[in-house]
């Protein structure tokens, strides 16, 4: 069994977390199979480079005024490797989120991330945006579910309307 965690790309965005900029970590290896996943390709536990926490370290002081946040998209596969990037995120003083298919992760997980976006991709209630979705995002700092946040600029926006 893999004992690291491999990414296929990182940037920054506005979106993921609400109020926070974050460097975002496309992890692979998912090993769920959502009906309709929409990145199949990241179920190949080989793709991509090792992230490792020096090399996660080294990009952290680079992004150190421009990000607040480092969001991992995936990698709960891979737990002790997951908390060993979270702990170096938050000692670099980042927020930590973590976006995971799962309906719920371990607390030895938890204790790690200040966001917590749970549930799997169901193409029929769509993502964190569509007001049906399953998914929820969770404000793990306060203890409430912030799911409404990615929402509002939907129901806001001309652009969105039905
Ligand atoms: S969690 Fe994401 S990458 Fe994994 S199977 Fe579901 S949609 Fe695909």
């Amino acid at each position: 069994m893999n004992s690291h965690l491999r990414y296929v790309c990182h940037t920054v965005g506005t979106l993921e977390v609400p109020d926070e900029i974050s460097l975002i970590y496309t992890l692979s290896g998912c090993p769920l199979r959502c009906t309709g996943c929409h990145s199949a390709d990241l179920r190949n536990p080989n793709l991509g480079r090792i992230l490792d926490p020096v090399a996660l370290a080294a990009v952290l002081d680079r992004y150190a005024s421009l990000a607040t946040c480092v969001c991992f998209l995936g990698g709960e596969w891979q737990p002790d490797a997951l908390i060993k990037l979270l702990r170096v995120s938050r000692a670099k003083s980042f927020a930590t989120c973590l976006y995971t298919g799962l309906e719920g992760v371990d607390d030895t997980l938890t204790v790690h991330l200040d966001y917590l976006k749970l549930g799997p991709f169901l193409p029929a209630r769509g993502g964190l945006d569509r007001p049906g979705t399953n998914q929820r995002f969770i404000d793990l700092r306060r203890g409430i579910d912030i799911t409404h946040r990615f929402q509002r600029h939907i129901t806001q926006n001309p652009m969105f309307a039905a």
